[in-house]
């Protein structure tokens, strides 16, 4: 079966691509959600923990290959690995080759911020050291995302890992940028802060039609509430706000939302019923 999916976007064509499985605690990945609530959404395993797929996105312009959020990696210690039950099937790399592609093609990498689940990837090992995996692609992270993720405190370190990023600035392969800016023709970031203070949503957009990419603002349908944010937010006020602007400007706009961690739904479109807003899927697993 094939693994990868795809989807025209005006002149852009989409690939929804997959990089490993992960667990994480329900109870963090559910914030204030009590376990009674939670549990009828999805079936924990006999450690509390939810499956989550690492779901990165590669936009082909007509110039560019542009991928979002290259996703986990395969740097993990043998604890890391248990901690989160990590599966490192199937890799980027794998779907990469599905589609006709390798690394050395990608020559823009975007991050809408620097978590280990979401750049881990930008890194591999080889021969025992820590090199670039997207040697030819320039990587655009948000100014002050780099500064705090370099920067981790008591709270982020367990998130913020050096290695995912720090060999690309010394490669001369980073390029920041700070705020709302167009990277590319079509290509753009917006800052929206609560997942991270800079957190960022990536826009594609080509003869009329729009696809976002929400990273930590909404990473399953099983969050689509607004009041559903993670333990792992840094800050969920923000979150709820930005969900109620983002949401409606995904109605009107008639966006195609792609969603970063979902086993089941990669993208869809946001509708209102009057009382509750709901993702209808256009992309499956
Ligand atoms: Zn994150």
């Amino acid at each position: 079966m094939k693994i990868v999916k795809n989807l025209k976007l005006g002149d852009f064509e989409l690939f929804f691509l997959r990089d490993g499985e992960f667990w994480l605690d329900g109870g963090g990945y559910f914030g204030i959600v009590p376990k009674v609530i939670w549990s009828n959404l999805v079936t924990p395993d006999e450690l509390n923990r939810v499956k989550l797929n690492s779901n990165p996105l590669l936009v082909k312009t007509n110039e560019h290959n542009v991928l979002i959020d290259p996703g986990l990696g395969n740097k993990y210690s043998v604890k890391q690995k248990k901690i989160f039950k990590i599966s490192y099937e199937p890799s980027i790399e794998k779907c990469l080759n599905e589609i006709g592609m390798t690394a050395d093609d990608i020559d823009i990498v975007v991050a809408t911020h620097l978590h280990f689940d979401h750049v881990g990837g930008c890194t591999k090992i080889e021969n025992e050291k820590i090199v670039p995996t997207y040697k030819n692609a320039i990587h655009y992270f948000q100014k002050n995302e780099w500064e705090d993720a370099t920067h981790p405190n008591q709270r982020t370190k367990g998130t913020y890992y050096l290695e995912n990023y720090v060999p690309l600035m010394e490669a001369g392969l980073v390029k920041l940028v700070e705020g709302n800016v167009e990277i590319i023709s079509g290509i753009s970031v917006e800052v929206t802060g609560g997942h991270t203070k800079y957190h960022q949503i990536v826009f594609a957009k080509s003869k009329g039609e729009t696809a976002v990419y929400f990273g930590g603002i909404l990473s399953a349908v099983t969050h689509i509430k607004i009041p559903y944010t993670m333990g792992f937010d840094l800050y969920p006020v923000d979150i709820m706000k930005k969900r109620q602007e983002l949401y409606q400007r995904a109605i009107k706009e008639n966006w195609l939302v792609c969603l970063e961690h979902d086993p089941e739904n990669r993208a869809g479109y946001f509708k209102f019923d009057g009382k509750n807003y709901q993702f209808e899927t256009q992309v499956g697993s």
